[in-house]
């Protein structure tokens, strides 16, 4: 008999879309995969070199489990220089992917039966990592078109029970990027209520348009007290499977963390910690920039294509690297007896129809939204939009039919 908390958690979503595109491409189809939670391209030769010098140095032994110091220095001076305030290497604490990261502040901070705010559309190990610290999610729903939370809603979500609140700007998967003014309405109210401040950061490097990625700790310095700021390598340096992330938080919280790695996972893994630490010794950002320009190219053939959608509104995809649908209006325009009534069953026909993998809004607890990455190769996400338009417009609907 399993433990009740196993029963808490719902699989990872991002995992079982990625799964059905495996399936489907395991039995010989060409699916075009518009699911993927990463950019697909080779990670910088920095971090490769760095990598294998490490390894060839016979590198092999257990660091502090909060990191090696030299790394969590350069960490620390590469967010001074992102913020603009002052960080010290007290302040940093290397994890293995930001997934450790939010999992160390939720057992820190959290006991039985307190409650945290989490804003959905939400990336879903969110709500379970909260379950898993025995605490509650309490959701507030951000709406489309610009997915901004209202800051009034979130103040009525609030309880004498409630501990954090957990902001993900850039967004996942709304592609949503927080301005200053609702930075500073969330810190106000994480003051007046003395709320912990979870601020998941990891794709501050991917915002587009004028948009411009501010973290809430610049845009309120008052709630740096009471802020654990997650960042990692995985995604800024198309690093998912080496699994290298950090953290800034005050000391306490830096100290529990350095409790909970030991018992966990003892440190990040050493060699991905040497590869990251040569990066940032050599790094000029010509990669970083690379990556941007190609995103922003795609993004803006992405939104073009996506254009010739007839009962879906163009998304803003404002930060991140995903286009977010809103199919409400097209759901709605479905007849009575359609085969195709949801966002999950759009999401099925279009792997089964158009061999094209997507993510349903559903596993970030929204009916209506639909997610595909302009992360992959370029081409094959143009092909790959194509054949999500042409499914789409392909649906009879009643104003089709009329
Ligand atoms: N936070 C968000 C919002 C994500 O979307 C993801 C991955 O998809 C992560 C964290 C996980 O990052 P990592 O791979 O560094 O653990």
């Amino acid at each position: 008999m399993l433990a009740e908390r196993i029963s808490l958690l719902s699989g990872s979503g991002t995992a079982a879309a990625r799964e059905a595109v495996n399936v489907a491409a395991a039995s010989g189809r060409r699916i075009i995969d518009l699911a993927a939670g990463e950019v697909i391209i080779k990670p910088p030769s920095s971090v490769r070199e760095g990598a294998i010098a490490a390894i060839n140095a016979g590198t092999n032994r257990y660091t502090d489990s909060i990191g090696l110091p030299p790394l969590r220095k350069a960490i620390a001076e590469k967010l001074s220089v992102a913020t603009g305030m002052g960080w010290d290497t007290g302040d940093i604490v290397i994890t293995a992917g930001a997934k450790q990261g939010l999992l160390d502040a939720a057992f820190a901070v959290l006991n039985l039966g307190d409650e945290v705010i989490v804003i959905r559309p939400c990336w879903p190990t969110f709500p379970s990592q909260v379950l898993l610290a025995g605490a509650t999610p309490v959701f507030v729903d951000a709406r489309p078109p610009t997915y901004i939370p209202d800051i009034d809603a979130i103040r009525a979500a609030v309880t004498p029970r409630t501990k954090a609140i957990i902001i993900n700007s850039p967004n996942n998967p709304t592609g949503a990027v927080y301005d200053r003014s609702i930075l500073q309405a969330i810190g106000d109210l994480a003051i007046d209520y003395q709320l912990w401040i979870v601020s998941d950061e990891c794709y501050a490097s991917f915002v587009f348009t004028a948009a411009r990625h501010e973290s809430i700790v610049m845009a309120h310095p008052d709630v740096r007290s009471r802020t654990i700021l997650v960042n990692a390598f995985s995604k800024e340096l198309a690093i998912t499977g080496w699994r290298l992330g950090y953290f800034a938080a005050p000391s306490e919280i830096v100290s529990a963390a350095k409790k909970l790695q030991s018992h966990t996972t003892s440190n990040a893994n050493v060699i991905a910690q040497y590869a990251i630490l040569h990066h940032l010794q050599v790094d000029d950002g010509t990669f970083e920039q690379e990556m941007h320009q190609r995103l922003s190219q795609a993004r803006n053939t992405g939104l073009l294509i996506l254009s010739g959608l007839h009962d879906v509104t163009i998304p803003d995809a404002k930060g991140s690297f995903f286009f977010y649908l809103d199919l409400s209006r097209l759901i709605s325009a479905l007849p009575a007896g359609s085969p195709v009534r949801s966002n999950d069953d759009i999401a099925q026909l279009l792997l089964e129809k158009a061999d094209v993998g997507s993510v349903t809004g559903s596993i970030f607890g929204d009916a209506n939204g639909l997610r595909l990455s302009f992360g992959i190769p370029p081409d094959l996400m143009a092909t790959g939009l194509r054949r999500v338009v042409e499914t789409l417009n392909s649906l009879k609907t009643k104003r089709a039919a009329a």
